[in-house]
């Protein structure tokens, strides 16, 4: 777990994020052991941005990954960890198309307390590919 979110704080420092400020670093952890991060890389735009989440996701996936154990997540306001910094809504649902409601996302706040928190209790009754 601490490994994982160590990644993550990794992962945070190649955000590229020139109009919120705000970077995040995640760390995707597959079954056979590999580890896929992400960052948020934001544009002018902002409609193209992706969150650090889905960008660990999408690479994994884009490498063959379909098997996920855990997701480390941290983030903060110019690259400075204050809160626990939980996934956004669209990031859940992308984890929700892999993972179950039993899958671990690790949040870490500045203090260096760990949250540990499940798919199930961050996206309650998700829509998923059981629906049809
Ligand atoms: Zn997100």
């Amino acid at each position: 777990m601490k490994d994982l979110l160590q990644k993550a704080k990794e992962a945070m420092t190649q955000s590229y994020s020139p109009y919120s400020g705000v970077k995040v670093g995640a760390a995707l952890l597959t079954k056979n052991g590999k580890i896929f991060l992400g960052t948020n890389v934001e544009n002018a735009a902002f409609g193209p941005s992706c969150c650090a989440e889905r960008s660990a996701f999408f690479s994994a996936v884009s490498q063959g990954e379909r098997e996920f154990s855990a997701i480390a997540i941290v983030g903060g306001k110019d690259g400075k960890i204050a809160d626990f910094f939980p996934p956004c809504g669209v990031c859940r649902q992308v984890m929700a198309e892999f993972c179950g409601a039993d899958f671990p996302i690790y949040l870490e706040n500045d203090r260096g307390e760990v949250k540990s928190l499940t798919l199930g209790e961050l996206l309650p009754h998700a829509f998923t590919k059981e629906k049809f």
